[in-house]
């Protein structure tokens, strides 16, 4: 495993699901890690307990990440907390489940700020630290519907799509400066995005079953540890593009 004593760590949307399983892999790689939750702050408290417990630095902390003061003060106490974030893993997501036609513009305008114009908040905030340094690794969450049709809808391919345009953009322009940018694309994880979907969507992927979070956290811990891969998308997808 990549040791990742003294860095620090930023997971966005770290309560639960994958963003939890994140944050747990880089605290036991040795990462200080600030685990982000926008309503649920005792699961939050919990993660960040659990990091401590096993001997490193970790913190709740609160924030609205589609929302640019939020994230502000995010970072802000991040820094005062546990230093610089060198390594931001942009998870926080949602899946307003819609068809063509009861897809509002207040469903799309959602999903697009928190999880597309997040990951920008979020890069945006944290790269002067990492461009002084010369040093950082952002992995952006993305998702197999960023090709794929998916469960959820126009919106949120949309939203997906986008994230992987943002990672290929900002990819190319930090290569010089020791900065990585890549994706993670999962599809079909056992979280409660999936909720009462399970059996549909296991039905779905050839290797027979949903995927875990930790699954998710060990593609993303491979990414942070490697500084030679840049741009790209990693699928944990169980196969599911052979279909
Ligand atoms: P989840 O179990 O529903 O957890 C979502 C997390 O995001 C929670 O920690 C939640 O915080 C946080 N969050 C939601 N809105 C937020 C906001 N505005 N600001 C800050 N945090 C916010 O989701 P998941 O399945 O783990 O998904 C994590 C990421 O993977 C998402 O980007 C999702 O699109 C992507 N993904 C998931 C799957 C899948 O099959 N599960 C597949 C492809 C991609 P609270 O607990 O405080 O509400």
């Amino acid at each position: 495993m990549t040791d990742l004593a003294d860095r620090v760590a930023l997971v966005t949307g770290a309560s639960r699901g994958i963003g939890r399983a994140v944050a747990l892999a880089l605290g036991e790689a040795g990462a200080a890690v600030a685990v982000n939750y926008v309503e649920r702050a005792a699961d939050a408290e919990a993660v960040a307990g659990a990091i401590r417990q096993a001997g490193r630095a970790a913190l709740a902390v609160k924030a609205d990440v589609s929302q640019s003061a939020d994230v502000a003060d995010m970072v802000r106490k991040v820094e005062a907390a546990l230093g610089s974030i060198d390594i931001l893993v942009n998870n926080a997501g949602i899946g307003i489940m819609r068809g063509l036609d009861d897809l509002t513009e207040a469903d799309f305008d959602r999903t697009i700020a928190v999880n597309l114009k997040s990951a920008f908040l979020c890069t945006q905030a944290v790269l002067p630290g990492m461009r002084a340094r010369r040093w950082g690794r952002i992995v952006n969450i993305s998702s197999g519907a960023a090709r794929g049709a998916g469960m959820v809808g126009a919106h949120y391919n949309a939203s997906k799509a986008g994230m992987e345009g943002l990672t290929r953009g900002y990819a190319a322009r930090l290569a010089k400066e020791g900065i990585t940018v890549n994706n993670v694309a999962p599809s079909l994880i056992d979280t409660d995005m999936i909720g009462s979907r399970r059996a549909e969507a296991a039905a779905r992927i050839p290797v027979g079953r949903l995927g875990t979070s930790e699954e998710v956290a060990q593609a993303t811990l491979m990414v942070i540890g490697n500084a030679y891969m840049t741009g790209q998308t990693v699928q944990t997808n169980g196969g599911l593009h052979f279909n």
